[in-house]
């Protein structure tokens, strides 16, 4: 019996883990893939107060080294259920059950698709939601983004450092993503930005070769012929598995205030899977901080 469970080891959970064990509670956190979650795609975090630049790795495996240094416990399987049972919460992965007096949710979120035929299997055949990941595969060749926030616009500017041409696909005429990384890829003579567009078509073989661009306000086709097509269209919360605990927005975001207290007693939610206006890195961490002194505050009132 763990004091708490985390799940998810992203920046949240990480976050989490550190403050429960400096409150000397035992913690076990729970990842179904790698520590650092959706971070680990960025190449340059520049907006986290102390390290003017640095990689997402870099920033996940410092804080994961933080938490396994403070004595929290990893351990690399995917919740699929949590069982509230007299107040022991059991959090059941396809291998094992844990139980703990308090769970954090910190699931995060995973990649929107474009719901386009094909676009499954042409995953890792000319198709990424990893720029970072991916991108050096395709040094000299042609590629383009679909997106306006700041992972489309991070991710244009990171492959216009490799690719020889990169396209920018966005369904608006204006960004949601900051105006710095916007001014920053106007200003690249390898980017062609497409507004008012939408990709509406894969034309592929074994791999990617080409896509239909469908222009929103003629209704034109156009199409690019390409080596990869990078997916950034945002993100869908990681909650429906804790559903029966939680309640959720229209959205699948985890309804939980500032406290991050959900409706259910002793489970407790951080991160980019919560109800919020801002998601960023720091409100991540910042998010960890207080559901691990909330959950603290209930294993020490049992
Ligand atoms: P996002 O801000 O939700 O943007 C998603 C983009 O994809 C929007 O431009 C949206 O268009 C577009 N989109 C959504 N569904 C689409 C579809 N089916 N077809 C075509 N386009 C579609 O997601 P994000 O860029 O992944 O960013 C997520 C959060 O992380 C944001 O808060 C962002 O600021 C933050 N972030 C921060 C940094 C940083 O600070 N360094 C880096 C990366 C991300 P509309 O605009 O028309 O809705």
């Amino acid at each position: 019996m763990y004091d708490i469970i985390v799940i998810g080891a992203g920046p949240a959970g990480m976050t989490a883990a550190i403050y429960a064990r400096r409150a000397a509670k035992t913690v076990l956190v729970l990842e179904a893939l790698s520590y650092g979650g959706q971070i680990l795609n960025t190449p340059d975090i520049e907006n986290y107060p102390v390290e003017a630049h640095i990689s997402g790795f870099d920033f996940s495996t410092k804080v994961y080294e933080q938490a396994k240094g403070l004595g929290a416990e990893f351990v690399f399987e995917k919740a699929v259920e949590i069982k509230d049972e007299g107040g022991v919460k059991t959090v059941v992965t396809p291998k094992n059950s844990y139980q703990a007096k308090a769970v954090i949710l910190a699931t995060g979120s995973e990649n929107r698709k474009l719901g386009l035929e094909d676009e499954q299997r042409l995953t890792g055949k000319g198709i990424s939601y990893c720029a970072t990941c991916d991108g050096n595969f395709y040094r000299n060749k042609v590629v383009a983004v679909v997106g306006g926030g700041n992972t489309a616009l991070e991710d244009a500017l990171y492959l216009a450092d490799l690719a020889k041409q990169v396209y920018l696909i966005h369904r608006r005429d204006s960004f949601r993503g900051d105006d710095t990384n916007a001014a920053r890829l106007k200003a690249r003579e390898n980017v062609e930005i497409i507004y008012n567009a939408n990709v509406t078509k894969l034309i592929a073989e074994k791999r990617l070769k080409a896509i239909e661009v469908t222009d929103k306000l003629d209704g034109s086709v156009r199409t690019i012929e390409l080596n990869g097509l990078f997916v950034a269209v945002g993100r869908v919360p990681e909650n429906q598995n804790f559903a029966n605990l939680v309640q959720l927005d229209d959205a699948g975001y985890a309804v939980a205030g500032e406290d991050c207290h959900t409706a259910t007693p002793g489970v407790f939610v951080a991160g980019d899977n919560r109800v919020k206006t801002l998601r960023q890195l720091v409100t991540a961490t910042a998010d960890g901080a207080m559901a691990a002194t909330e959950a603290v505050k209930f294993v020490n009132s049992l």
